[in-house]
Formats: structure tokens, sequence, C-alpha cells
């Protein structure tokens, strides 16, 4: 819990600038969205610590989006940890869901690493463009013991950017602070090493607790940051009845009659925001049939 009750910018991402440094910063704190995220799920407090990790810093990297679009975060594993992704549109839209191996859950297995948890794992990027359709997908090796390390090392990689990553997660809260070194030389040799490790005394309770101008003072008082206007955050789950369609082309005709015939209908529940999605035998017929209007094959998962 958060001892701090006077944060006031929910819900929001900061952007900011070390003007002499050639260091550009963010921080995010999300309340409202994280709890609604959570709340067609009844999370272990480990799993739910490390998708909200993973929540923050998707809206994190997603603030470096140019165009309409999306960046996925994707983790997935053969551990008791089996999925966690989550997506954020570059107007900070996000949702996000986790699946786990709930025979495999112990109070043990709260202390362990994300790695671990993961078991053999992969971290998948994909940066979807809306408009042009255009997809780029990163493999992100497991390098490190975070979701921080892991990501840290994926920006080295694909951007050859320094970055640094601060994640913090709760029940009530997600927060993160991004550090980002900008191609170019600096004035100020030492100012990387100098910023970084004051951002590395940043304690979970203050990214979750402060709004970002608290936590700039308290880190960077004596330096020269220039704080943008904050952006807001919400929940935005992208599913539709098209969508739910168009899977549903990917069963057979006949397993959908006998779902249908047993079932009376099929129903198919959205992950992301707990929505039901109904078919009774007149649409299934009508969807088998349909060839007048092929589905759009990009909007296929
Ligand atoms: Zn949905």
């Amino acid at each position: 819990m958060t001892d701090f009750v006077m944060k006031s910018d929910k819900d929001k991402i900061h952007r900011f600038l070390f003007d002499k440094a050639n260091i550009r910063g963010e921080i995010t704190c999300i309340n409202d969205v994280w709890m609604h995220m959570q709340s067609n799920h009844n999370y272990p407090d480990i799993i739910r610590q490390y998708l909200g990790e993973v929540v923050a810093a998707s809206v994190l990297l997603s603030a470096t989006l140019k165009f309409e679009g999306s960046m996925t975060i994707q983790a997935n594993g053969d551990g008791a940890l089996t999925l966690m992704v989550v997506e954020c549109r570059n107007d900070f839209g996000v949702r996000g869901v986790a699946k786990y191996q709930e025979s495999l859950f112990n109070e043990e297995l709260n202390e362990t690493d994300i790695k671990d948890l993961l078991g053999n794992g992969t971290l998948i990027i994909t940066i979807e463009q809306f408009k042009s359709k255009e997809r780029y997908q990163g493999i992100v090796a497991l390098d490190g013991n975070s979701m921080s390390d892991f990501l840290e090392g994926y920006l080295q990689r694909s951007e050859q950017l320094e970055t640094r990553i601060f994640l913090a997660s709760d029940e009530n809260a997600v927060g993160g602070l991004l550090l980002q070194q900008l191609p170019g030389q600096s004035d100020d040799a030492d100012s990387w090493e100098r910023v970084t490790h004051l951002g590395s005394t940043i304690k979970s309770e203050e990214l979750l607790g402060l709004d970002a101008k608290e936590i700039l003072h308290r880190l960077y008082h004596e330096e020269d940051v220039r704080l943008f206007d904050p952006e807001s955050i919400y929940f935005k789950c992208s599913c539709s009845r098209d969508k739910v369609t168009n899977m549903l082309r990917s069963i057979s005709h006949q397993d959908a009659s006998d779902i249908i015939k047993e079932q009376g209908n099929i129903s198919v529940d959205c992950e992301f925001c707990g929505k039901t999605y109904e078919f009774d035998e007149i649409d299934i017929v009508g969807i088998y049939t349909d060839n007048a209007q092929p589905s759009d094959p990009s909007t296929k998962h």
C-alpha cells in the first residue's frame, strides 16, 4: 500500500527533457485503468505484480510511437506463468491480460523472479501501424531477471539507445520511470551516469504515490529539467464482433454446428474486457455462407 495520499495525476504519462544533457524521460502512474484491467480476473499477487510492470512498461515504450498504431509486449512461457500480453496505442489506450497454470500456484511462487515463473520463455514486441497495417516484430532475449532488464536490452539492440527503466506495481497502481540517452553529443559528459544513478534511487512507493513533479524534484532538483503537459491513459479494448466472427471462421462449419447443437449458441468472452459475444444458429449459417463479404485478413489474430 502507498502512504502518499496527495497524488493528483492519476492515469497520466509525463514526458520530460534534460535540456543540457541530451536525455529524455517519461514518468507514468496508472491507477483506475489498472484497477479496471484486473476487475475480471483474480490474479495471484506475483502474477498481478508482473502484469502491472508490463502495463507500465508498455505505456512508457508506446510514447515513442510516431504514427497511429500500437505496441504489444507479449511474454510467453512454459512455466507457472504462461502468458502476459499488454497492448498500448499511440494515444495511450491500453489493455492487458495474463494467463497462468492455476494448479501450479502456491505461496512459495510469490517469491519467484519473472524468469523462473515464465520458465522457457520469450518476449515478443510487436509494433503495428493502423493505416498501412504494417507490422514490425522483435523477439527479445530474456537477459537479466526483470522486465526492465529485458526491455533495456531490447532497446539497446533495436534502437542503439541507452535506456533505463524503473517499474513498480501493486494492487492499486502501477508506475514507471524511463530515462533515455538521445543520439548526439552532450556538453556534459557525466550527465548520463549522474541522471541514471539518481534515477536508480527511486523507490516503488514514490513511483506509485507521488506526482511526476514531486518525483522530478526529489531526484533532479539540481538539474535543468523541462516537464511537458501530461497525456491521459485510458482503457481501450479493440475487440469487436467482426474480429470474433473472423476467429470463428477458423473452425469448421461442422464444428460450429456441433457446438450450437450441444449448447444452443456459441459464446465467446473477450479475455481483456470481459465482453461476451453470442452467436446463434442463424448467425453461424450467415458466417459460413457469407462469401460476398470476405473477412479482412488483416484483422485476424
Ligand atoms: Zn474486449
